[in-house]
């Protein structure tokens, strides 16, 4: 399907459902209905002024329950292929900023996560000078580390990074918060501090052991360190607990390199987090999954080593607070899975004690004077498109301020 019948395909509708499902806001029936009048450079336009980065979106939303889940078409049919359209628009323009004359005022953003760097383009836009300090070598935060370079091609940070330099951003590596930089040195030095720390407190749920990981440091060691010949060495089979994208990527990556992998995951396929993509694709590789099953401890050897999970199966009862049915554990139905690593993928949290006690409300500005928070260190572990929108509308706010 060319563009013209792919856009063709969309109703125009006055009230564009596929826009609710969209976290970067973006216009996709005025983008599509400029495609449909053939006005590349105003769908462009369209685009990028809600969405600075579509090359991270257009390859990482999970656009079957975003802007396609929502699409009218796709209640009874096929959605308008929104992911593609906005693909097509990137492959076709770049992002084209010009930034406004130097207003003279100084921004540290913290973290070179995607919320920073859209704040960054959003801020140098208007005359701001920016400087992104950032802990590893490399921007990108969550996507970087966390997201296999089988699902991502790490090449398009690099270009974000370029681009960004081209417009003055300053980047500052190898400086994490608390350690070689201090809070209050910032605050002298800069007239606002946004932080983009990310949600980097993981949760074993208590298990513990010699082979227990937590998800994103699991991803890191493979995504960052490269140790995939370390854990080839060390671990024969894996089990992955948790059915969220974290979930995913740790059991694709590990598929990858040990024979067995297992998901468990307490409630049914139905309920499970994960991008539907991704869960087919992880079927299609023979990764495992026992649904409505959950661990409750580890099985260790007299040296510490895990050996087994003791799991325990699963009924699924009432709708909970999240609107999912709540799983509850079936008596008598203790079992054993043998397996040599178990990795924990059941959520992150922030964790702002590494800079001190800060505290926000309902907007990015922190407890502190001056210092602003953004992404997932402010919304929680959300979507790469939220995180996008969150750095601009800290932005805005910071804007605002003066
Ligand atoms: S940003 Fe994501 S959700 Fe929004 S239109 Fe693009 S692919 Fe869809
Ligand atoms: S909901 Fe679907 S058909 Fe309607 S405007 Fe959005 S993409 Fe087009």
């Amino acid at each position: 399907m060319d563009i013209q019948e792919r856009v063709n395909e969309c109703l125009s509708c006055p009230n564009p459902r596929c826009e609710t499902g969209c976290p970067v806001k973006n216009h996709i029936c005025t983008f599509i209905k400029d495609l449909k009048n053939d006005d590349l450079d105003q769908a462009a336009k369209t685009l990028y002024e809600m969405n600075p980065f579509p090359e991270l979106t257009s390859q990482l939303c999970d656009c079957d329950r975003q802007c396609q889940g929502h699409c009218v078409k796709g209640i009874k049919g096929v959605p308008v292929q929104i992911q593609s359209i906005e693909r097509y628009i990137y492959d076709h323009r770049k992002r084209n900023v010009q930034p406004k004359e130097d207003n003279g005022r100084r921004i540290a953003l913290v973290g070179a996560g995607v919320s920073c760097l859209s704040a960054a383009i959003r801020l140098r836009e208007e005359g701001y000078q920016v400087d992104i300090y950032e802990k590893l070598n490399q921007i990108g935060g969550a996507i970087y580390s966390g997201i296999p370079d089988y699902r991502f091609d790490k090449s398009y940070l690099d270009n974000i990074q370029i681009d960004l330099e081209n417009l003055g951003v300053h980047f500052f590596f190898h400086k994490t918060i608390g350690k070689d930089l201090v809070l209050q040195d910032l605050q002298k030095k800069y007239d606002r501090i946004l932080l983009g720390i990310g949600a980097q407190v993981e949760n074993t749920y208590g298990l513990e052991g010699d082979g227990c990981e937590a998800g994103l440091s699991l991803l890191y060691n493979l995504n960052v360190l490269k140790k995939q010949n370390e854990y080839k060495e060390k671990y024969h089979s894996a089990i992955v607990w948790g059915g969220g994208n974290v979930a995913m990527d740790c059991a694709r990556s590990l598929k990858r390199i040990l024979d067995e992998v297992t998901i468990v995951y307490r409630r049914s396929e139905e309920e499970m987090p994960a991008s539907k993509r991704e869960i087919a694709e992880a079927k299609k590789e023979g990764i495992q999954f026992a649904f409505l099953e959950n661990i409750q401890s580890l099985k260790l050897d007299e040296k510490g080593k895990v050996i087994g999970a003791h799991c325990v199966r699963m009924e699924l009862g009432e709708p909970d607070e999240s609107g999912r049915r709540s799983p509850h554990v079936i008596e008598g139905s203790e079992y054993e899975i043998p397996c040599e690593l178990v990795v924990c993928a059941i959520g992150q949290k922030v964790d702002f004690r590494i800079i001190q006690e800060l505290t926000f409300g309902n907007t990015h500005l922190s407890s502190i004077e001056n210092v602003y928070i953004t992404g997932d260190a402010y919304l929680g572990p959300k979507t790469v498109a939220a995180a996008i929108h969150d750095g601009q509308l800290a932005a805005k706010e910071i804007m605002d301020s003066f």
